[in-house]
């Protein structure tokens, strides 16, 4: 359940924040006036969630979720430590600012203690890496011993579906 907050814009701010996956809250918060430095609070604070509108409102929904994707997709990778040189320069021109950007990720995190919900649309943010996989190389697959059957010890060798680009490809 989202807080009860004061403000009169607060009811379409909600329903417009659970349109959003928590990407896509962190795109929103960096492109937004929210300073640097704003020190979350857990009651109900109706300019955090206005900067969350106004990072929006100057992206346009599109552009927002096209950013997300990405940025989504950079985790995937950085996670692993397999970014290539490509892939961190488009991510770092498109979010010049480390330091933003981790403070409007650990926000957009805390969002949902106002706006827990999320639509089907929030959910469904696609994962992409902007750049060449540096897994598989763009082919969607590679070639590897699969384990078929832990228990048994049982693998083969062939092509899998490359798990850090292919949507599908199994353990996210
Ligand atoms: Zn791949």
């Amino acid at each position: 359940m989202p807080a009860t907050l004061d403000a009169p814009q607060a009811a379409p701010v909600i329903a417009l924040v659970a349109d959003l996956s928590l990407w896509e809250r962190a795109v929103a918060l960096y492109a937004s006036d929210m300073p640097n430095t704003y020190g979350y609070q857990d009651r109900g604070d109706a300019a955090f969630l206005d900067w969350i509108g106004q990072g929006v409102a100057r992206l346009g929904r599109d552009e927002i979720r096209e950013r997300a994707s990405y940025l989504a997709g950079y985790r995937r990778v950085w996670l692993r430590k397999l970014e290539t040189r490509e892939i961190k320069r488009r991510h770092a021109r498109r979010f010049p600012s480390a330091r933003r950007l981790n403070m409007a990720e650990s926000r957009a995190s805390a969002s949902i203690s106002f706006v827990a919900e999320s639509t089907p649309a929030a959910r469904d943010l696609p994962t992409v890496i902007d750049g060449q996989c540096p897994k598989c190389g763009g082919a969607g697959k590679f070639w590897a011993t699969w384990v078929i059957d832990d228990a048994s010890d049982w693998c083969e060798e062939g092509f899998g579906p490359c798990w850090l680009c292919q949507p599908e490809g199994g353990a996210a």
